[in-house]
């Protein structure tokens, strides 16, 4: 009813559009007092364009597919082809715009990849009618999320299509992936809707007026955290949502099922509408021959942590936060196959809250872990796995090659073992239990090895492609033909010996047939009956009549071969796609076991250990790493860390020390563990329990946006004001350097403000690690009751320092940036003179009006004011001290002349600074 309404409307919508396109033709004619009219063909045309108003419409002509007006420039300018303009009629002229029909693979890739929905009218016949036009239709449609060809697709990320539908307080969100087939849906608070959209990153999203408008308002925000090739298409849906009624029917339709019990949508309106219109999307673009979607996930969010996008980003998990960086995914990806990589990044992505769930993969990958031999003959079996999710998409669309055909069955033919292998194991209760689905498809195989010859040609109608002896006809057939070609053989032989021609042959070409060619000095050899068919400069070509008999045996036996493979091979398509639903079970298995297995064998090279998951709110890692600064730096330099915080004693952690000693990596090494436990992977600790987080929030400072045009400032406090919004008290924040985007004095005021209102804070209270270079907020850190101070340990010498990055109890009192400076290399002049401003500071003259005016204190970092410091005013000068430290053998002699230079105005502002006192 609901396709039917759809078709009606849209039925409805055209012919009111080609009314109106008439009824603008006879205006215009008329308008010119001269009677007018547009070419047939553009009439046609025309007609379609209205039809498919919001599509870049590829249309059909000869070898070119035109694109005309809007289209043409549209066209020219995403694939930088020639722009030119045609006569359409009446001495109007039109732009257009084309490519050639042989390389439109090529092409549809880029136009997608400009957001463009591309719909396809092809000629469907060859004779024009009585208006001399020829018949067209649109054929096909493609769309950023909904493209099945896998060319145009990544492997080992998925590509979805997403639909938004907001109701009151509620979002309904839908989600799917039609070249594996993967369908899911949930309901969210409405304001989630953005968020939610953020972390699935779909590249075509479907929204309603409501949620069109939250993308809207959110596009800045999300504009600076997606790169622009991550954008999604975002398209209206402008009224065209269904109700909930026509939106469960449709989807019971598609499922065949009486009711969404299955899919835990009963009672869930605005995700049955979002399903509905997803789904519906898909097979409208599909042209009603939507790919095999077996089933719909219902995203329950409270089953998983919730992780922000920017979460994700801050902490590298699946994209790095700096470009060409290194990430977790990388870390923990040994997976084998492509399904198994994109559910990697998909447990990734989600991680789970349930502690059964988490149990069940622990265990697997314990076990894995533990059996070395069990884990490395799956790897091995898990190596030649194709694309199984995909081919399955293909193959309920009938789009599958025979080679296709060919991958899967000798993919599928790991099967055996692995079933063997893993219900072996199934003493294992978890491991049956996550791999439970893996049947061994001995019929799949059996069909498809008997039909489909070894190597076949990627198209049917090119060679042999089903086997001997798989039907009998196509053998008789075959019989025929190999009887023709044998008998022509024979034909050359018998002919050699009755002329006594020796350079007599048969040959063939596609104009004249077989023939036999006889050179010009035998021509007089040559029987009276024979037919001559070619004159060539040497030579005459023949035929006989015994000659053209075998031909049209052969012909016919050929010609009856194409059909009959394509018949056989649309026949064993048909009967393969039968057990789609069973692959399709096991391609899900086989993706979790590859998963399992490769996190099983991170965790054994790291020397990982299993954590202890509970409901409790503490979270201990003792000698802890972070596994992607580890990746980089190599085996054995890590230094590890302990991190022990709970919400009794030790909510927030303030952790001071210098710039590049460690602070981030540690605070974000206990968020990077906290998710890697709850997608039920070992983490790099000795020891390692924790209460299950909800929420991780990070936030770090100075990202400018510059393109977004924020400053940092904004961003940090937009992030922060949503985190402390959304957090509860079983949420992890990870604070780095929080108001570094402002002057120092607000920037510590509202760094200390934060840290209060989260300590104090009723209905936050969450865990909260909090970096920073300011050394006045260890002050925070002990008068607030729940609050510890870590410092990161420095080793002085004189005054080089060198970093530990062993963090231990207590806070800096001092932030050694100019020390810091030197050992990035900073020039030695500017270090000169910036421990002259130091000493000035320190020694009283801090707030020596001509320092502050020349912006300098803003500069430096702030732990060089002696706030609540008493002057060290009986340290040696600036001068003396870098006199002291000066290696004169060191020096270049114009060094040692710039030097002297400067230790005079050290000097000369040292004495200055004293008698002005
Ligand atoms: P901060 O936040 O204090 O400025 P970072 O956490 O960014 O410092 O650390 C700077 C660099 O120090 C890192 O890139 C890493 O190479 C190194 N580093 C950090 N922590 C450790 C550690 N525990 N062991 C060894 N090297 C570390």
């Amino acid at each position: 009813a609901t396709f039917a309404r759809i078709r009606f409307r849209r039925d409805l919508i055209c012919g009111m559009a080609s009314q109106m396109l008439g009824e603008l033709a006879r205006l215009e004619d008329r308008g010119r007092g001269r009677r007018r009219r547009m070419s047939p063909g553009r009439v046609q045309y025309l007609r379609f364009k209205a039809q498919y108003q919001d599509a870049l419409l590829l249309y059909r002509m000869g070898d070119f597919y035109e694109c005309f007006d809007e289209d043409a420039h549209t066209l020219s300018r995403v694939l930088d082809v020639a722009l030119t303009s045609r006569d359409v009629g009446g001495g109007e002229k039109s732009a257009l715009a084309g490519i050639p029909y042989h390389a439109l693979d090529n092409y549809i890739g880029k136009l997608i990849g400009a957001g463009l929905k591309v719909a396809i009218a092809e000629q469907t016949s060859d004779t024009p009618g009585a208006d001399g036009i020829v018949d067209r239709a649109v054929v096909r449609m493609v769309t950023p999320g909904t493209v099945l060809d896998s060319a145009l697709l990544e492997q080992s990320r998925p590509n979805y299509l997403m639909a938004c539908i907001v109701d009151g307080e509620t979002a309904g969100l839908a989600w799917l992936d039609g070249s594996v087939g993967e369908f899911a849906a949930m309901e969210v608070p409405a304001g989630r809707v953005v968020d939610e959209m953020e972390r699935i990153a779909p590249s075509e999203v479907l929204a309603d007026t409501r949620s069109f408008e939250m993308i809207e308002a959110r596009e800045d925000v999300w504009r600076s955290t997606a790169s622009s090739g991550d954008r999604p298409v975002v398209r209206r849906l402008d009224g065209a949502e269904m109700d909930h009624d026509d939106a469960a029917d449709l989807l019971k339709r598609h499922f065949d099922t009486p009711t969404l019990e299955p899919f835990d949508l009963v009672g869930s309106h605005v995700a049955t509408r979002a399903a509905a219109a997803a789904i519906g999307y898909l097979v409208e673009t599909q042209m009603g021959n939507a790919p095999y979607i077996a089933t719909l996930r219902r995203h329950r969010s409270d089953r998983f942590m919730h992780v922000t996008v920017g979460a994700l980003r801050d902490l590298d998990i699946l994209d790095p936060s700096a470009p060409g960086g290194p990430t977790l995914l990388e870390v923990l990806d040994r997976t084998q196959t492509p399904m198994g990589a994109r559910l990697l990044r998909s447990w990734l992505m989600s991680p789970l809250m349930d502690l059964s769930e988490l149990g069940v993969r622990q265990r697997t990958v314990e076990r894995l872990h533990d059996d070395v031999g069990l884990a490395s003959t799956l790897r091995l079996a898990l190596e030649d796995v194709p694309d199984l999710e995909r081919l399955v998409a293909k193959l309920s669309q009938l789009r599958v090659s025979p080679r296709d055909l060919r991958r899967l069955s000798s993919g599928l033919s790991q099967c055996p073992e692995l079933v063997l292998l893993t219900t072996a194991s199934a003493t294992d209760e978890p491991m049956s239990q996550l791999f439970e689905g893996i049947s061994s498809h001995d019929e799949v195989r059996k069909l498809i090895d008997s039909a489909i010859v070894d190597e076949p040609s990627a198209r049917v109608t090119e060679a042999d492609v089903i086997r001997d002896g798989f039907d009998a006809e196509l053998d008789r057939q075959r019989a025929n033909a190999r009887d023709g070609r044998n008998g022509i053989a024979e034909i050359e032989t018998l002919a050699r010996d009755s002329t006594g021609i020796r350079s007599l042959k048969v040959g063939y070409n596609k104009v004249f047939g077989y023939y036999l060619e006889v050179s010009r000095p035998n021509l007089s050899n040559v029987p009276e009956h024979w037919e001559r068919r070619q004159t060539l400069v040497n030579g005459e070509r023949y035929v006989t009549p015994e000659l053209k008999r075998l031909e049209a045996k052969v012909n016919d036996a050929s010609l009856r071969i194409e059909e009959l493979q394509q018949s056989i091979f649309e026949r064993v398509v048909g009967q393969v796609a039968e057990h789609a639903a069973q692959i399709s079970r096991t391609a899900a298995a086989i993706a979790r076991l590859d998963v399992c297995v490769s996190l099983a064998e991170a965790g054994r090279e790291g020397g990982w250990v299993m954590p202890m998951l509970d409901t409790g709110d503490r979270l201990l890692f003792e000698e802890a790493r972070h596994p992607i600064v580890e990746s980089v730096l190599g085996p054995g330099r890590f230094v590890p860390n302990s991190i022990d915080i709970s919400n009794r004693d030790s909510q927030v952690l303030i952790i001071t020390g210098p710039n590049m000693s460690g602070k981030s990596t540690y605070i974000r090494q206990a968020a990077v563990l906290v998710l890697m436990s709850q997608i039920g992977s070992m983490v790099p600790a000795t020891t390692a329990r924790l209460g299950l987080v909800d929420r991780i929030f990070t936030r770090v400072g100075a990202s400018d946006d510059l393109a977004g045009g924020r400053s940092t400032f904004m961003v940090e406090m937009v992030e922060t004001a949503s985190m402390l919004n959304q957090a509860t008290n079983r949420s992890l924040a990870v604070l780095d350097e929080i108001g570094r985007g402002t002057s120092t004095y607000d920037g510590l005021a509202i760094a200390r403000a934060v840290v209060e209102f989260i300590h104090d804070s009723q209905t936050v209270g969450c865990k909260t690690l909090f970096a920073t270079h300011y050394h006045e907020m260890t002050e925070v850190g002990e008068t607030l009751e729940r609050a510890r101070n870590l410092r990161v340990e420095v080793a002085e010498d004189g005054s080089r320092i060198s970093f530990l990055y062993r963090i231990v109890p207590g806070g800096a009192d001092r932030s050694y940036g100019v020390q810091v400076a030197r050992l990035a290399g900073m020039p030695s002049s500017v270090i000169t003179r910036a421990l002259e401003i130091l000493g000035e500071l320190e020694s009283g003259a801090a707030r020596s009006k001509a320092v502050v005016d020349s912006g300098v204190a803003d500069n430096i970092q702030l732990g060089m004011f002696p706030v609540g410091q008493s002057a060290t005013s009986s340290e040696p000068s600036a001068a003396l001290r870098t006199a002291a430290e000066t290696e004169i053998e060191e020096l270049t002699p114009l060094e040692a002349m710039n030097m002297l230079a400067d230790l005079r105005r050290m000097a000369q502002a040292e004495l200055a600074g004293q008698e002005e006192k």
